[in-house]
Parts: structure tokens; C-alpha cells; sequence
């Protein structure tokens, strides 16, 4: 345990996501967001104590400007001393990394390795990175991938029934993403139950504007419902999840549109929003929902659906079935979806408890079931930054 302070960030293209946090306690001291990076107009925002204040970077706005405003930003809150390592988000780590890592130049060249497996986002991380190196002499930088958690998944689940080649050649083969969540939630869901992680058999749903389900068996991740890209698995807020392939050449043949432009809509104007035509935001489609809108009222059946049927198929990777997780902005909050869901699965041995479900709205998390269900139900609230400092510390030997 330490009294030092993680700085954890998380880069994309063209924002910057970061937190200062206390490793022992989980407080947040202060969080700050970089946007519009890349145009004239960028600047980041920092906030403490609920208060914000706005700094631009019209001299560097990019992601060395934004570390550069950053650690002036921590200069003059007094917290520069205190912050002992920083943590990274890293998307994809490829079949390299099955834990997190303290960052080398070796380390910097493996996070370039796998760009084609994250093409948007590990070149933005490694900008984060070597502008952390720049601006934070002598501080350990650490890397948590996405990935990670999924390493342990079988072959016969992350191997796609096409030619073998393209996993040997081009490294073509399931990888997963949300593992840093799914991580955090499998041992607060034990700590939660008061079980041994290390028999306990979960199915953990990762629901935000991006969601996948991930099977969970003694702490390993045996199964997870993205692929090769977050594209594969369940109705997302734009994303269409499983889809038949040859869409691609009946959309081609038929309506003249290429592979960019059917990927672009599969992945930016499909899920909550293609079905409704209204939005990918949850509680959207749940207002106009419940006002009687059509595509509002089928978007949440459809999602609810096609997630009951994953909890099921994600049982079999689990090898039965002790507890689901809800977790992510739409499994804590939206009580329909979870309630929906658990009708679905009622077979399974899943007996929702409508008040527990009620209850466990905005952040509060707890049990969905009754006491008396065969198979628990469960929200967890996720903390991928807390997972973030966690490794930061640990591998910085803090
Ligand atoms: P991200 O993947 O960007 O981190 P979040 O985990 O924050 O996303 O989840 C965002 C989703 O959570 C949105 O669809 C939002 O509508 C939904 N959400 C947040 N609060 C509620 C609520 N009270 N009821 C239903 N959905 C909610």
C-alpha cells in the first residue's frame, strides 16, 4: 500500500481522458479531458472538487500540450509530488501482453506491433506515452490493456472458422475488449458474494455505448463476445454486434456502397440508433419508449434479446452458471434492460427480485435476484480507472 498518487491516462485520437487517483482508497482528486486535439480551438478541462477550470491549447494542441497543461495543472494544485506512476490505457495488446506491464522501449515497440489490430487507438496511446516521458521525468509509465483479461480464452473460442492463415499470417483471431472492467467487476462481484473467485462461475455483461459479455470461470476469462473489433457480439448504441458478413456484398450488389461505407454504418449509425431512428442513448430510447415510440419500443427488445441469448451461450464457456453481472452505464442504471433480461433467463434459474432491481439503479449496484434465485443476479459498478491505478501501483512497486 502507499500514500503515492496514480495519474492514469487514457488517449484517444483526438482526446485525453486522465484522473489522479489515491491508490488505497479510490478517491479521485482530480480528472481532466483534452478535446478537439488536432484542431486550433483544442483545450483541456480540469476538475476538482467539482469546481472545472478551462485551459487552451492553442500553442500545442495535441497530446503533448495536453500532458505539458496537465502537469502544470498538477504544479500548481500541489499534487506533482504526490503522483508516484501513471497508468495507461492500452486497447490492444495483441496476443503480447497477458498482463499489464511496467513500459520499456521493448514494451513501446510491442504497442506499435499491434497498431493494425487498433489502428485509432494505440497510435494515440503511444503520443500519451511519450509525452507522459517527456513531461514526468523519471516516473514509472504502465501499460493495462484491454486485451489482457482475454488471453486466457481457448483456443476453440477465439479461433474463427476460416482458413487458418489468416490467424497465422496476419494474426486474424478473436480478442475481446472491456477487459480492464471485466477484471475489476469478476472480483468485486466475489468480494460482493462473499466467494472464492477462484470458484465461481460468472457471466459479466459490459453494457455502455459499446457492450460485450464475457464468461468468467475461476477468475479466467474463457469466452468474451467481441472479436477482432468491438464491432462482433451484442446491439450496441451504434453498433449493429453479430451480423451475416455477406450484408457486405448485398449492400455492394444492391445499394452501390463500399467496404468503408457499410463498415461505417455498421459500427456509427446501427444499434440503439439504427433500430430506433432516434438515438444510441439508453435513456432516450427508454423515454420514447415508454410514450409508445415503435422503433424505440423493438430497439430495447432486441437488445434485451440478443443479450438473454449471449448469457445463455456465454453459460456454456462459463461451464455453468453461479451468477450474471451487470455492469457499465446501461447495466447499472437501466432497470428495464435488466429486468427484461431476466424474464429471458428465467429459465436458467434466474428469479428476479423486481424491488432489489429498483434499487440497485444510479450507482448503488447490489443484488437484482431473490434471495432464494438458484442463480445470483448481480450489479457491480465498474471502475476501469481504480483496475488502472491498482496495476500502476503494483508493477511500479509502490
Ligand atoms: P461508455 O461506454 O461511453 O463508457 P457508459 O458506460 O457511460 O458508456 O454508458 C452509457 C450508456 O448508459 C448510455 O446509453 C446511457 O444512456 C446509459 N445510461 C446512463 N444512465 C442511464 C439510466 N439512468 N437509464 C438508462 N440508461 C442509462
Amino acid at each position: 500500500m502507499t500514500d503515492k498518487l496514480i495519474l492514469v491516462l487514457n488517449c484517444g485520437s483526438s482526446s485525453l481522458k486522465g484522473a489522479v487517483l489515491n491508490n488505497d482508497n479510490g478517491d479521485v482528486l482530480m480528472t481532466c479531458l483534452a478535446e478537439k486535439m488536432g484542431l486550433p480551438d483544442a483545450y483541456i478541462t480540469f476538475k476538482v472538487n467539482g469546481e472545472k477550470e478551462r485551459v487552451e491549447l492553442a500553442h500545442a494542441p495535441n497530446h503533448t500540450g495536453a500532458v505539458e497543461a496537465l502537469l502544470a495543472e498538477l504544479k500548481k494544485l500541489g499534487l506533482y509530488e504526490k503522483v508516484g506512476a501513471i497508468g495507461h490505457r492500452v486497447v490492444s495488446g495483441g496476443e503480447l501482453y497477458s498482463d499489464s506491464v511496467l513500459i520499456t522501449d521493448e514494451v513501446i515497440a510491442g504497442i506499435e506491433k499491434c497498431i493494425p489490430l487498433a489502428p485509432l487507438h494505440n497510435p494515440a496511446h503511444l503520443l500519451g506515452i511519450h509525452a507522459a516521458r517527456k513531461y514526468f521525468v523519471g516516473l514509472p509509465n504502465v501499460a493495462v490493456f484491454d486485451t489482457a483479461f482475454h488471453q486466457t480464452m481457448p483456443e476453440h473460442a477465439y479461433i474463427y472458422a476460416i482458413p487458418r492463415k489468416y490467424y497465422t499470417d496476419l494474426g486474424l483471431r478473436r480478442y475481446g475488449a472491456h477487459g480492464t472492467s471485466y477484471r475489476f467487476v469478476a472480483e468485486e462481484a466475489a468480494r460482493f458474494m462473499g466467494k472464492d473467485s477462484s470458484n465461481l462461475k460468472l457471466v459479466i455483461a459490459h453494457l455502455g455505448n459499446g457492450a460485450s459479455i464475457a464468461a468468467v470461470r475461476n477468475g479466467k476469462c474463457m469466452d468474451t463476445s467481441m472479436g477482432l473489433t468491438p464491432l462482433e457480439g451484442l446491439v450496441m448504441g451504434t453498433r449493429s454486434g453479430d451480423i451475416d458478413p455477406s450484408v457486405f456484398s448485398f449492400l455492394a450488389n444492391n445499394a452501390g456502397m463500399n467496404i468503408q461505407q457499410i463498415t461505417d454504418m455498421l459500427n456509427k449509425e446501427s444499434g440503439l440508433l439504427g433500430i430506433s431512428g432516434l438515438s444510441n442513448d439508453c435513456r432516450t430510447i427508454e423515454e420514447n419508449a415508454e410514450q409508445g415510440h415503435a422503433g424505440a419500443v423493438l430497439a430495447l427488445e432486441i437488445f434485451s434479446y440478443r443479450l438473454a441469448k449471449y448469457i445463455a451461450a456465454m453459460a456454456v464457456a462459463a461451464g455453468g452458471l453461479d451468477a450474471v453481472v451487470f455492469t457499465g452505464g446501461i447495466g447499472e442504471n437501466s432497470n428495464t434492460i435488466r429486468e427484461k433480461v431476466l424474464t429471458y433467463c428465467a429459465f436458467l434459474g434466474l428469479k428476479a427480485d423486481h424491488e432489489r432491481n429498483l434499487a440497485a439503479r444510479f450507482g448503488n449496484g447490489g443484488y437484482i435476484t431473490a434471495e432464494n434465485s438458484p442463480v445470483t443476479g448481480v450489479v457491480i459498478p465498474t471502475n476501469e480507472e481504480l483496475m488502472i491505478a491498482h496495476d500502476t501501483a503494483r508493477l511500479s512497486g509502490l
